[in-house]
């Protein structure tokens, strides 16, 4: 039974409380009744329209940024708190002005930009102090034009002195943005043993993720000084390089055979979408300026689209890693859903669902590290099973296939390693006469007696037998005695043949030429030059009348001493 989808459902199910767990943050934003909304144009003031009952709105719908001024209007009550500064969601604008009207009449205004207000530090949101004035507050005038997105009306709230900052959000998110570091640093360390592109995908996405996080949470206001122009570049950028990375991440992780190259293709080129997405979010202005947020959101709706073929085509085919993958996308692809179903207008106002998407993003990348854990194992054991395989292989050509005895190549590939272990003597043995053996009895016999004589041969620790092809073999010895050693094994080359194959009119001996080295002084010279002088002597042997060996001592490199047999 395969438990890894078992698990990713149980994760999944963690996922889903910790996302519930999270909403009471969402929720947040709209303002009081006591709130209304008017658009005017490009040269109507306040004044102009606040006399006028049927221009405002004061319900918690019907919000744009299409007019080229949005005013929102707070009317206090007596007993509400003096509040110090407006705050909203963040989003780029042209000028806003801020208006506070006292009970007594007094007013008092100031104006700002997008470079004068200042980003929270626990939530994408903005605020701006508003102008001092002595007595008690009736209301508060909010002026904005050139507003990006309509979630600068619908989250506008007035705060107070005894509404500070959410500590435990913050906490929350460095520790969240502390996970995220983890995959960062063992991908690197993965990347170093098996160079599998996607980890360097995932390191990518995954910073990006990181900095997204850091940036919409408000959290990178804490260690750095950026106006809301950069942090606005920063998401945008951000949001575009991860979803380009994690596709082009899914492209190489899910297995060979489980996507068309067409899947793949697509899968890769996702960056391309977004980065002219991303620059006409974040620059275009003019008529175009209301349109640039839902146009931005609906946007991803192609790429999400290619994610959900993808991963069915790849389930289909019985891909393990898309599990991992639809596990990991399933949390941000719904938070990401909500968002661009409210910002295409099926809620009241924009949805934002920052603190899951924070969670959806988490889950996102412990999910997807598990999935490449997984993928990273099978590609390991796929790559143990062919070297193996090579190394059977490799094996059986080294190998003689009648007597199991190393075969020439086998020793050739070895006789540098053998020559460095100490072997110091080598003895070439041919059998006599063994054509007649095949004359009078067959090939069956003569494999037969050839089998026989390699089983006479006992290679051990100290001793090689190679059969060299035919009926010639060849014995690299070293440690004491070398030379008896050889010469007890060709001589049971004849009594091994005879009880193992009765019935031959004759003994099948074998001639021998051998070779020795100094004692402790392992053979120097090339197999050629060792194996030339052996086949040499073996054909004195066998000119003196066959059935002997001939050997000679080497004395120094190049000098031989011949020895009588
Ligand atoms: P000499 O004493 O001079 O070595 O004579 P010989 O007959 O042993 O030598 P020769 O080289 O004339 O013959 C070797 C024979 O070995 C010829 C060939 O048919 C036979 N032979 C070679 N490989 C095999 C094998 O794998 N199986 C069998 N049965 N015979 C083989
Ligand atoms: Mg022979
Ligand atoms: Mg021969």
């Amino acid at each position: 039974m395969d438990w890894g989808p078992i698990r990713l459902f149980l994760l999944w199910i963690v996922a889903a409380l910790g996302l519930a767990a999270a909403q009471p943050a969402w929720a947040d934003g709209s303002p009081a009744g006591s709130t209304c909304h008017a658009n005017g144009n490009a040269t109507e003031t306040y004044t102009a329209i606040a006399q006028d009952p049927a221009r405002w709105n004061c319900t918690t719908a019907g919000w744009s940024v299409a007019s080229a001024r949005n005013f929102v209007r707070f009317d206090l009550s007596e007993s509400s708190e003096t509040p110090t500064a407006f705050t909203t969601r963040l989003t780029r604008f042209t000028t806003m002005r801020l208006t506070v009207i006292g009970r007594d009449g007094t007013t008092a205004s100031r104006q700002l930009t997008e470079r004068e207000v200042t980003p929270s530090t626990d939530d994408w949101m903005l605020s701006a102090d508003l102008p001092r004035i002595a007595g008690p507050i009736a209301t508060v005038v909010v002026e904005i034009e050139g507003a990006r997105h309509t979630g600068m009306l619908s989250f506008a709230k007035l705060t107070g002195a005894s509404d500070g900052v959410s500590l435990s959000h913050e906490l929350l998110i460095a520790g969240l943005c502390g996970m995220l570091c983890m995959p960062l640093l063992f991908n690197f360390a993965f990347f170093r043993v098996l160079r599998e592109r996607f980890l360097l995908w995932h390191v990518l996405a995954t910073a990006c993720m990181l900095i997204h996080t850091l940036v919409t949470s408000g959290l990178i206001n804490r260690f750095l000084t950026l106006d809301i122009v950069q942090l606005s570049l920063a998401s945008a950028f951000s949001v575009a390089g991860g979803i380009a990375a994690a596709s082009a991440f899914s492209a190489d992780l899910i297995e060979p055979g489980k996507l068309d190259p067409i899947q793949r293709r697509l899968l890769r080129c996702v960056g391309l979408w977004m980065l002219p997405v991303t620059l006409v979010y974040l620059f275009v202005s003019g008529d175009l300026r209301p349109y640039v947020a839902p146009f931005y959101l609906a946007s991803l709706l192609p790429p999400m689209g290619l994610f959900v073929w993808v991963m069915l085509v790849a389930w289909r085919r019985g891909s393990r890693a898309v599990y991992y993958q639809a596990a990991a996308w399933l949390p941000v692809m719904v938070t990401a859903a909500v968002r661009i179903g409210s910002a295409l207008g099926l809620t009241d106002g924009p949805i934002e669902m920052l603190v899951a998407q924070h969670y959806a993003l988490g889950l996102e990348v412990v999910i997807t590290s598990l999935g490449v854990f997984d993928r990273l194992l099978s590609i390991r054991r796929e790559r143990d099973l062919a070297v193996a395989e090579i190394r059977i292989i490799e094996e059986q050509s080294e190998r003689d296939p009648l007597t199991g005895l190393l075969n020439r190549r086998g020793l050739e590939t070895r006789f540098e390693t053998l020559r460095a272990e100490g072997y110091r003597a080598m003895a070439v043995i041919d059998l006599d006469k063994f054509k007649s053996v095949n004359d009078t009895y067959g090939h069956v016999t003569g494999d037969a007696v050839l089998c026989a004589a390699a089983e006479a041969l006992e290679p051990d620790v100290d001793t090689r037998a190679i059969r060299l092809g035919g009926e010639e073999f060849l014995l690299l010895l070293r440690g004491v005695d070398v030379v008896n050693r050889a010469e007890r094994r060709r001589q049971a080359i004849a009594t091994r043949i005879a009880a193992q194959i009765p019935g031959l009119d004759r003994m099948v001996t074998a001639s021998m030429g051998l070779v020795e080295m100094p004692d402790d002084d392992a053979m120097r010279a090339e197999f050629n030059v060792l194996y030339g002088h052996c086949d040499r002597l073996l054909y004195e042997a066998k000119d003196a009348g066959r059935n002997r060996t001939m050997r000679e001592k080497m004395q120094s490199f190049g000098g031989l001493r011949p020895r009588a047999a």
